[in-house]
């Protein structure tokens, strides 16, 4: 059984929200192809990016079987594929599907940046299905014995995060500020709370529950966008699809401050202001995509530092209320697919 967008039209984003944008269909279990392995799905993460793609924002092969924080359990392995991988082995796959290994991004470790960069569950079919398969050059080995359905949102809420998080080039004793409070937010309170001890962490959410959460995990300061807090913050970063927000965490930013923008697209225009937002050398960046190096780093320092993240959990068919309750702000923590 896997679950497909149906052969919607591409731009459709003005239509209203259709209840059950996705439909569950039976089809015969994919064949793992060159240097791909066959995954059974254990569990698999629903991500903005999904609604972002099941309402067309985001250019995807259709019909398209979405997905892309998926935890399998290899099934079958083509004769002769090195890399290590075995069957019975439990593997991530995140965003990063495939790249083309050749060009300057990918030699230097900016495979994310790749022209022929293929995302899982928008380009390559993803997780919301039973089988699936992934090459296996990006699949990330994830020890036995650990709750899947938990780690499955560090594949890409945590890994897109700690992106952004590097590109915020954060540093002990700076304050910094997190714009939206969802999966990714939460993950990555926990990663600067670990490395970075000294980091006073304000976070920035429309949600009373959302803030709850980010009390609960050692924020030190949470308000709604609107509040100002006493003092600027060096960085921060934009986690949600309105335009209004990153002007207002530009506003918020000491001089010299950096704002990583972590969406693939704003809902809303980003209308800024050079004297009010960018003057005096605040700067603004936006996060593409992951490198498996992402990926590899976050699940080492999650493992290594017992980083935890708040799940609610949803079966296979019950895909479209969990991307309605992520649209509407429903899910505290991560949504994902028991599948297995
Ligand atoms: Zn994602
Ligand atoms: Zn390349």
């Amino acid at each position: 059984m896997e679950i497909k967008v149906d052969g919607l039209p591409r731009r459709y984003s003005d239509l209203p929200w259709r209840e059950n944008p996705l439909t569950v269909e039976d089809y015969p279990t994919p064949e793992a192809g060159f240097n791909q392995v066959l995954l059974k799905v254990l569990a698999c993460g629903v991500c903005y990016t999904d609604v972002d793609i099941v309402e067309g924002r985001v250019n995807c092969k259709l019909p398209v079987v979405p997905g892309h924080q998926i935890v399998g359990r290899v099934a079958e392995v083509p004769p002769g594929l090195g890399g290590g991988v075995d069957i019975g082995d439990i593997v991530g796959v995140a965003w990063v599907g495939r790249t083309c290994g050749k060009c300057y991004y990918c030699s230097t470790s900016l495979e994310n940046l790749c022209d022929s960069f293929a995302a899982t569950g928008c380009q390559i079919d993803g997780g919301y299905a039973e089988y699936t398969v992934a090459y296996a050059d990006f699949v990330y080995r994830i020890p036995r014995g650990v709750d899947y359905v938990r780690i499955a949102p560090l594949l890409c809420a945590g890994a897109v995060g700690y992106r952004a998080l590097k590109l915020a080039s954060l540093e002990d004793g700076m304050r910094f500020g997190l714009f939206g409070f969802g999966a990714s937010a939460h993950i990555i309170l926990q990663i600067v709370k670990k490395l970075f001890p000294s980091v006073e962490v304000y976070v920035f959410s429309r949600s009373l529950e959302h803030r709850k959460l980010a009390e609960e995990l050692g924020a030190d300061w949470t308000g709604h966008p609107s509040e100002t807090p006493h003092k600027k913050l060096h960085r921060a970063i934009d986690f949600t699809p309105v335009g209004e927000i990153t002007a207002r965490a530009l506003e918020l930013l000491e001089r010299g401050g950096v704002l990583v923008v972590n969406v693939i697209r704003k809902q809303t225009p980003v209308n800024l202001d050079y004297a009010k937002h960018l003057w005096l050398e605040r700067s603004i960046k936006s996060v593409a995509n992951v490198a498996r190096r992402d990926v590899e780093e976050v699940l080492n320092i999650a493992s290594k530092y017992g980083v935890e993240t708040e799940v609610q959990i949803y079966d296979l068919e019950e895909v479209n209320r969990a991307l309605r309750d992520l649209k509407s702000a429903k899910v505290t923590g991560s949504a994902v697919l028991r599948i297995s």
